[in-house]
């Protein structure tokens, strides 16, 4: 008898510690589905997921579970940010870190900057370029050896030799070298197809390419085509094998149609987009990443004598003012958003400025939030599971001072973090 009770207590003690969870008290909660706010909800954690959502205040019955009060606050779910680069952060001596840098180097930095993303509440970000540590830094935050968003990686981007992207542009003849597939250069359509397997050998989530010239790349164009439509079509019609999606960076038009006839899910920056490839965006629901912060930096930057190589200046202060321009056009005609800002060309952390250049463009707050939430965990594949606070979904929540729909830079000073049911950040 006296043994039975024994292993009674023993079971019921570990259905309570299994069933301990975490009741949040939320003043106001933003419904990302409906894209309304929701005032007095209680989201109860367990584990790493949402088990519940009550209206009203629902306090917990047993003593192991706990109560977080943020019933002073906006709640809403895990910010996600399409377009960053989190092992880097541009400054003026980029072009020399290329050259001094181990990748050892490069992983310590890094780890810096996924915490600072993190606690400004990104809980998700796609990582669209570096060099190979961004997947190293990726499942070290899956593994939870260190704090930082969940990262989905392009690894390595792809180019043309030349390109936007090639890892030896601007060296000297004697350190170019002949990159190829391996290291992110292709220049034929057997190229393209071996460069995409090659990066999901490597451990890469999605497939950047760079559609056109770019601006902090050391090369005279910003904005030429660098693909051809066959090498856009090989990289989409592979990468889909291996259940990735695309990316492409682009300024130019001719660049941009050619990656949105070839397949790709996203168009960063997107610059100089004609009402023609706006309408080609439509019929392929392909979306564009604006990065207006990106935009706003390297026009201001450029400003700044010897922060950027000479030949990176007059790119970026032709590209940089036209890119919120051409968002909100694009966003007026109906063309799908996805938020997203090239965070590392300006500083990580900064991230959430992009709402308040969003609703300046003319896109209401409610939908900028909508767009770093729901149409990014859909392009992520993600829609079950983050994007949402609802039952079953992961606990991925984060929390503001004011109603973002009245001051939408509240969205810049984030006050509660949660990912995967832990909190990483709680002020008052
Ligand atoms: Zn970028």
């Amino acid at each position: 008898m006296k043994k039975l009770s024994f292993l009674l207590t023993l079971l019921f003690t570990a259905i309570q510690i299994n069933s301990q969870s975490t009741y949040i008290l939320c003043g106001k909660l933003i419904d990302t589905e409906k894209g309304n706010i929701k005032k007095e909800q209680t989201l109860v954690v367990n584990g790493n997921k949402i088990t519940n959502v009550f209206d009203g205040y629902v306090m917990p019955r047993d003593k192991t579970s706990k109560t977080i009060d943020l019933r002073d606050k906006v709640v809403m779910p895990g910010l996600i940010d399409m377009h960053v680069h989190i092992e880097s952060e541009h400054s003026p001596k980029t072009r020399l870190e290329k050259y001094v840098l181990n990748e050892a180097d490069r992983a310590y930095n890094s780890v810096g900057f996924a915490k600072t993303t993190l606690l400004k509440g990104f809980t998700t970000v796609r990582d669209l370029g570096g060099t190979g540590v961004n997947i190293s830094l990726a499942k070290a935050i899956k593994a939870g050896k260190i704090p930082g968003p969940r990262v989905f990686t392009a690894g390595k981007s792809l180019a043309t030799t030349g390109g936007h992207a090639d890892p030896t542009n601007g060296s000297s003849r004697k350190l170019i070298g002949n990159p190829g597939p391996k290291e992110g250069v292709v220049n034929s359509v057997e190229d393209a197809k071996k460069a995409v397997r090659q990066r999901y050998k490597n451990g890469a989530d999605c497939i950047k390419i760079t559609a056109t010239g770019g601006v902090l790349s050391v090369a005279k164009s910003g904005d030429n085509p660098q693909f051809t439509l066959e090498e856009v079509k090989a990289i989409c019609d592979m990468a889909k094998d291996y259940g990735m999606h695309v990316a492409a960076h682009a300024h130019g038009d001719e660049g941009m149609q050619r990656a949105v006839l070839g397949g790709v899910k996203t168009i960063e920056h997107g610059t100089y987009m004609s009402d023609k490839t706006m309408e080609l965006m439509k019929k392929y629901d392909a979306y564009l990443v604006p990065t207006i912060t990106a935009g706003k930096e390297v026009e201001e930057k450029a400003k700044v004598k010897g922060f950027y190589p000479e030949i990176v200046v007059p790119k970026a202060l032709a590209v940089g003012p036209q890119i919120q321009g051409t968002f909100a056009k694009a966003y007026k005609k109906g063309v799908g958003i996805a938020f997203g800002t090239d965070a590392g060309v300006f500083k990580h952390g900064n991230n959430a400025k992009e709402f308040g250049y969003m609703v300046e463009a003319g896109m209401p707050a409610m939908e900028t939030i909508q767009a770093a939430t729901v149409t990014n965990a859909k392009i992520l594949k993600m829609e079950n599971e983050i994007g949402k606070l609802k039952k079953g979904f992961l606990a991925d929540i984060v929390a503001v001072n004011e109603d973002p729909t009245k001051n939408i830079h509240t969205m810049e000073n984030v006050v509660f973090v949660m990912k995967d049911g832990k909190v990483y950040k709680q002020e008052k």
